[in-house]
């Protein structure tokens, strides 16, 4: 068997390791369009805080490792450009020497990943405007900062990567104004959590502008960026901001090309539509990672996500699938967090909003817990946890607090998905000692109030 796998990153180097596990016998060759492979996106704004001192630790591995270790063939600097299903046949361009070639595949894995959207403003090519996507960004947005002596920047956008480049950005000295066209930062979470997500944002010097646009980037003599325009949301009033470095964070779109050649069903969240082992609509054609969709694991509804977690496992179940295995995707809660200064912001599940939206009678709770004892530290953490009120089932939580959210969302991610009911939260046997926890949990407390 021949797996010809296109993309390195998450989900196809997973995919591809998987499917050595399962045969040692199959040809399996990965194409990737950039250098650098397997490398650790999510650490990327660290690497331009300098809390990582070199873009080598976030790309461990390299073609001779997979080589070496798995008998993978990884090439890097080849992008696949186009794909004939009915023929069984893939085009490649070798990007260093021009030449095209085919090369065929009884089994297709597409894991093409996103590419982020970079809004068609004026003056957005100009000389440091970034995206942040690949090490080769992150390197660039650090030199760029360094040689200029760059002091402020903007960010448009204030999703999870926008936030935690500000925060990278403060934490360098940089004085960093974050343009959101919402209401609040973190657009996903419901109003009355994010609201504290901006209070944690401005009060360490962020200068969030919400429901207020970039409407243009102006530029100095050298064709850098020193100023962006923006507009508030009623449409009156429009000021400049100036600026050294703009982050463009506002969204990724799934990279379908392939997807498109190839004729598969792209489904209504706009990436690819597969089944619960990753196979597209047409035979021997799959999909993973960030290019495709996944499945929510309340409503079974199909679900776009894009997260390096996911698609991790996306990887693994196809790889498996692909040499005759069984794991199936159960679906995502869509489960994340992001560290806002001294807050961790963590959601999981459906929200109040999308609860409704998903035909749930909800009921909500909030509550407001210290992590700890007082006496050692312990600090308020708010809970909040939505249930549907005629069954009492568990749909979603979004936790914020100085520390120990992220055991907290993973333990309510955890009884979602085993179903938990609002009775069972308060059963459950949590470690205590007084440095971890309180004797009642915060999670007891989101029970007990569910109740
Ligand atoms: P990608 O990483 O997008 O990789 C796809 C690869 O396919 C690319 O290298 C691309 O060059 C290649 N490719 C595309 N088309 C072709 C072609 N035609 N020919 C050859 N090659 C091609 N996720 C989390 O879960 N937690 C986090 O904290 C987190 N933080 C993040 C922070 C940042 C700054 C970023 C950018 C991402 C973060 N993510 C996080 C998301 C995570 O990195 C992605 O979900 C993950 O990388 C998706 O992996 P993938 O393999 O599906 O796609």
């Amino acid at each position: 068997m021949r797996i010809v796998v296109v993309g390195a990153v998450a989900a196809g180097t997973t995919a591809a390791a998987k499917a050595r596990r399962g045969s040692e016998d199959a040809e399996i060759i990965v194409y990737e369009r950039d250098h650098d492979i397997s490398y650790v996106g999510c650490g990327l704004p660290y690497y331009i805080g300098r809390n990582v001192g070199s873009i080598d630790e976030l790309v461990p591995r390299d073609a001779g490792w997979f080589a070496e270790t798995y008998g993978i063939d990884v090439r890097t600097g080849h992008e696949v450009t186009d794909v004939d299903a009915s023929a069984r046949t893939v085009t490649v361009r070798n990007l260093s020497t021009g030449e095209t070639f085919t090369d065929g595949y009884d089994e297709l894995v597409l894991a093409t990943g996103v590419s982020p959207v970079v809004p068609p403003l004026p003056g957005v090519d100009a000389d440091g405007v970034f995206v942040l996507r690949t090490p080769t960004d992150a390197t660039a947005v650090r030199e760029w900062i360094e040689s200029r002596g760059v002091g402020r920047a903007v960010v448009v956008g204030a999703g999870y990567i926008g936030l935690e480049t500000a925060e990278q950005l403060v934490g360098r000295g940089l004085e960093v104004t974050v343009v959101e066209m919402e209401e609040h930062s973190m657009p996903l979470l419901d109003a009355d959590v994010a609201e504290r997500v901006d209070g944690e944002l401005r009060e360490h010097g962020v200068d969030l502008l919400t429901r207020t646009r970039v409407t243009a980037i102006g530029t100095a003599d050298d064709g850098a960026a020193q100023a962006v325009t923006v507009t508030a949301d009623d449409g009156e009033d429009e000021w400049s901001v100036e600026t050294g470095v703009v982050i463009l964070a506002v969204g990724v779109r799934p990279n379908l090309e392939l997807a498109e050649a190839a004729g598969v069903r792209v489904g209504e969240t706009g990436a690819i539509a597969v089944d619960r082992s990753g196979r597209t609509s047409v035979e021997h054609v799959w999909a993973i990672g960030d290019v495709a969709e996944s499945f929510d694991l309340i409503t079974g509804e199909p679900l776009w996500v894009p997260l390096g977690s996911t698609a991790n496992k996306m990887g693994r179940i196809a790889g498996d699938a692909l040499t005759g295995g069984d794991l199936e995707h159960r679906g995502i809660l869509g489960t994340s967090i992001v560290r806002v200064f001294d807050l961790a912001v963590g959601q999981t599940g459906l929200n109040e909003g999308r609860a409704r939206e998903a035909g749930f009678d909800p009921v909500v709770v909030h509550t407001e817990k210290p992590d700890r004892p007082p006496y050692l530290g312990g600090q308020q953490m708010l809970v909040k946890a939505v249930a549907d009120r005629g069954t009492g089932r568990l749909l979603g939580a979004q936790v914020v607090g100085p520390a120990g959210v992220d055991k907290r969302v993973d333990v309510l991610a955890t009884a979602i998905t085993f179903g938990a009911r609002t009775g069972d939260l308060f059963h459950l046997d949590l470690a205590y000692a007084p440095p971890f926890s309180t004797t009642k949990d915060p999670v007891h407390y989101a029970g007990m109030a569910l109740e």
